[in-house]
């Protein structure tokens, strides 16, 4: 006999969780099917034990300019196992915890595969699971490209395996991923390539983001090779040589990372069969209010292809159990205007519209303020580094739409603004608030 709830999230991610405790805690019963481990990309393979290794980075460049600052350290190496070992337990810490919160709100969770069977019927290992409300929130997986021995590299989910730092690794790709990656592996000590296939990383960043991270990675011994479409990989001795487009080789190393994106987990679901309509790129069809073509079928997250993000995926499931549970008849994610922050070194802040985008929508009434300098940070470090602060605005009124921060401390910066921007914020919203100093963040509320 298939066992009833009012709500039911298919995946136990950042999503699946967030929307089936939410439907909870309105009074419904609900329940969680996940087959693997709870807390999804985020916690697993994702956002969590990436900002540990970005932290080992961090931590990897201040060792590197104490003595600017007056230390005689001797750095006798790192021990990259040893890191991964505390890194897993604190992992397994918060799986316990995402299943004690379920326990606490009364949240039934399925542990196995979930199949559709039907629009309200799923199974998972044998047991028929029937909801009056049904999320899919499967997420996605890394993208790996249709290429000779496309399997002697590996993905990001491999990364979070290794035990130790490679001598030379390549990174194909250009996103989020890429660069995060590339630069944990060169401040940890591998020698690291970064291969794009046209001219630049971070494309559908703002300009001056990309300038300013291609000249930081170039800084950091990052080599950049652009225009380079891969036309597979080979094994050579202990390494792979990577072969371009025109079949000349490229380079040689001990690991390859395929950064080109992330597939959906729509395939054998049996969504198509419940009559769920699917994208050509195997995303999930959903309007604004997160609605599939399905009555009482919803999607939310990475498998609707939409900001792959963490919060986007949580604020998107948390409304929409407000709106179809607690009867919150308007709440609905607004994909307008979402922070994001990608954790390179340093990090970069971005929110709202780039320059391009801006002058496409606004024409000529877009204006730019920006300013660069040399962070405080590396006057005593002697680095040559530079930060910079940029505002696209538009309008008689100067209304802010867009912001980009490349530079230490732009992560926890942008937050607040973001806030602001939302909020409507003008550029004379900007330069009546008074400054916070000395701190990188004033340099956006003294722009001239
Ligand atoms: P997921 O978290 O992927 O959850 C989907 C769940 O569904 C999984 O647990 C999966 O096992 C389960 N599932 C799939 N199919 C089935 C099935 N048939 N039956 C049962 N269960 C199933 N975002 C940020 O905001 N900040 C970051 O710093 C950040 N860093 C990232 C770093 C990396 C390396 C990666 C890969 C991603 C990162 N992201 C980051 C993106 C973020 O992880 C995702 O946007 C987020 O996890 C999406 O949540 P979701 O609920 O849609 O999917
Ligand atoms: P992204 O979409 O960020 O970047 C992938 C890029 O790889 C593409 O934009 C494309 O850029 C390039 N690419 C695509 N196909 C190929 C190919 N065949 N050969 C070479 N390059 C190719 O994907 P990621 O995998 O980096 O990350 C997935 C998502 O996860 C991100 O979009 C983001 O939403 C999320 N994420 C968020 C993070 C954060 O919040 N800090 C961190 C990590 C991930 P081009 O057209 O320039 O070649």
């Amino acid at each position: 006999m298939a066992e009833h709830f009012d709500f039911l999230a298919l995946g136990g991610g950042s999503g699946g969780l967030a929307a089936a405790q939410r439907a909870a805690m309105h009074g419904a019963s609900a329940a969680v099917i996940e087959s693997g481990r709870l807390g999804g990309t985020c916690v697993n393979v994702g956002c969590v034990p990436k900002k540990v290794m970005w932290h080992a980075a961090q931590v990897a460049h201040t060792l590197e300019d104490a003595a600017g600052y007056g230390f005689d350290v001797d750095l006798r190496g790192h021990d990259w196992g040893a890191l991964k070992e505390r890194r897993d337990a604190y992992i397994a810490r918060l799986n316990d915890i995402y299943a004690r919160n379920l326990e606490r709100r009364d949240v039934t969770l399925f542990r196995g595969r979930g199949v559709f069977r039907g629009p309200h019927e799923l199974e998972v290992d044998g047991q028929a699971i029937t909801a009056d409300h049904v999320v899919v929130a499967t997420g996605g997986k890394p993208r790996v490209p249709d290429v000779p021995g496309a399997d002697l590299g590996m993905v990001s989910d491999d990364f979070f395996d290794l035990d130790s730092c490679p001598a030379s690794v390549a990174v194909v790709g250009s996103g989020y991923i890429a660069v995060e990656l590339a630069g944990m592996f060169a401040a940890l000590g591998a020698e690291t390539t970064i291969c794009v296939r046209y001219d630049g990383v971070l494309r559908r960043f703002d300009p001056m983001l990309q300038a300013q991270l291609m000249a930081a990675l170039d800084r950091s011994g990052i080599s950049v090779r652009t225009q380079l479409p891969l036309s597979g990989l080979e094994q050579s001795g202990d390494d792979i040589m990577l072969a371009a487009g025109d079949g000349s080789r490229i380079c040689s190393t001990e690991k390859v990372l395929w950064a080109i994106g992330r597939t959906a987990n729509t395939a054998g679901l049996g969504l198509e069969e419940a009559g769920v309509v699917l994208n050509s790129d195997g995303t999930i069809v959903t309007d604004e209010w997160q609605n599939t073509n399905l009555d009482g079928v919803y999607a939310i997250g990475d498998v609707t292809g939409r900001a792959e993000l963490t919060p986007v995926a949580i604020a998107a499931g948390r409304r929409l159990a407000d709106r179809v549970i607690g009867g919150m008849t308007d709440r609905r994610l607004d994909y307008d205007c979402i922070p994001t922050v990608v954790f390179t070194h340093p990090t970069i802040g971005t929110v709202g519209m780039t320059e391009p985008e801006a002058r496409e929508k606004f024409g000529d009434s877009v204006r730019i303020y920006e300013s660069g300098f040399k962070p405080m940070y590396d006057q005593m470090t002697g680095h040559d580094s530079r930060a910079v602060v940029k505002l696209v605005v538009a309008g008689d009124d100067e209304r802010i739409v867009g912001c980009h921060v490349f530079g230490p401390g732009s992560d926890e910066m942008l937050q607040g603004f973001a806030v602001a921007i939302r909020m409507g914020a003008t550029k004379q919203d900007f330069d009546d608030t008074v400054a916070i100093h000395p701190t990188a963040a004033e340099e956006l509320v003294t722009l001239t």
